[in-house]
């Protein structure tokens, strides 16, 4: 029937949560300013949990997760959008708090959106999703603090963040030193662009010198916990550190001292609630920057079917890039 639309609707009861493909129509969607016929969405750490055990981000039942999606609109009450238009929404706390992108279509608020930037299409937008763009908001932080001569590491390489960010990096000329836990993945850092691969239990080690070799130059962590407590006393005079995730813990054993010391600076990144000027400016800079073919390199295609199990798999850590999820 042409009135349903397909999505993946999560459901709770005392046994837990269950996540399907099930019908709905427009008069299920939440009330918002913007419709938006979803062509494409993508996995990221959070969209695992949100499919999965919630996490405690999302609020009510039933749920339909995807913190990213890009699409035509098809309705709007808003002036700045008009049916047609091709619209980017990352972040706002969509697909937790809010109904998400795994849906052919979605309702929501027209200050969430961004136009497609030129030179993108939806589906490299959600190749990109907010991995992509944090990668280049931490990035982008690195260049304001000026990096160091040495090699930037990127933590957490195969996984999202980390392979848009080498791919960056390289593009901006860097010498990229990749940590992974994948040994099978250093053909895949290599092609993005990594010149150095740092296995993950070379950094593993819980601090036990404050301060060791000052070895890089930058840093972009999608790591945290001791990993990032150790890297901080490896990185240069006066180097950064991009602080984006937590894939490896929440908290960080360390000292004060690589900051005392070597001036080194610690930048935490949030794409989530990030002013409108910033998004713009940062997607447009994706667009100039990011090599397609490379994006391409990492793309997992996938379905709506397809997000229960790697909603599952990117929580174990086993997703390699960006899964692309095709709602067409
Ligand atoms: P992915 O799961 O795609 O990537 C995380 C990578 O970290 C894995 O692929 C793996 O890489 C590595 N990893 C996983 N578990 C461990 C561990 N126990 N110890 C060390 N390394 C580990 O997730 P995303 O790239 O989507 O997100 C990465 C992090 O960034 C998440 O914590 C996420 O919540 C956060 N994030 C934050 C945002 C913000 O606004 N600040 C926005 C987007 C994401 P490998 O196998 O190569 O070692």
């Amino acid at each position: 029937m042409s009135d349903t639309f397909k999505a993946l609707v999560v459901d709770k009861d005392d046994d837990g949560t269950r996540a399907a493909v099930r019908d709905l129509t427009l008069d299920d969607l939440p009330e918002a300013e913007v419709t938006v016929a979803v062509e494409y969405s993508t996995l990221n750490y959070k969209d695992g949990l949100c499919i999965g055990p919630g996490g405690g981000l999302v609020r009510n039942y039933p749920h339909v997760p995807g913190i990213d999606l890009a699409g035509t609109v098809e309705a709007s009450s808003d002036d700045r959008y008009a049916p047609g238009d091709k619209v980017v929404l990352t972040g706002w706390r969509v697909g937790e708090a809010h109904w998400g992108g795994y849906s052919q279509k979605a309702r929501v608020r027209a200050d969430w959106l961004v136009p497609l930037p030129d030179g993108l299409t939806t589906r490299q937008a959600m190749a990109v999703g907010t991995a992509g763009f944090t990668a280049m908001l931490a990035v982008q932080a690195l260049e304001d603090h000026g990096f160091r001569a040495g090699p930037v590491l990127v933590t957490g390489a195969s996984g999202g963040v980390g392979s848009v960010a080498v791919a960056l990096l390289s593009a901006l000329g860097k010498e990229v030193a990749a940590v992974t836990g994948r040994p099978e993945q250093e053909d895949y850092l290599r092609g993005l662009g990594a010149t150095r691969i740092v296995p993950r239990e070379d950094l593993a080690e819980t601090v036990k010198r404050p301060l060791e070799s000052e070895t890089w130059g930058g840093c972009v962590d999608a790591v945290g916990g001791a990993m990032l407590a150790r890297l901080l006393g490896q990185m240069e005079y006066g180097a950064s550190v991009a602080a984006v995730g937590l894939a490896g813990g929440a908290s960080l054993p360390a000292t004060v001292i690589p900051f005392l010391l070597r001036g080194v600076n610690l930048l935490g990144i949030d794409s989530v609630l990030q002013p409108y000027d910033n998004r713009v400016r940062a997607w447009d800079r994706i667009a100039q920057l990011l090599p397609m073919e490379r994006l391409e390199e990492m793309v997992v295609p996938a379905t709506l079917e397809d997000l229960p199990k790697l909603g599952a798999d990117i929580l174990k850590g086993q997703v390699r890039g960006r899964v692309v999820v095709d709602l067409n």
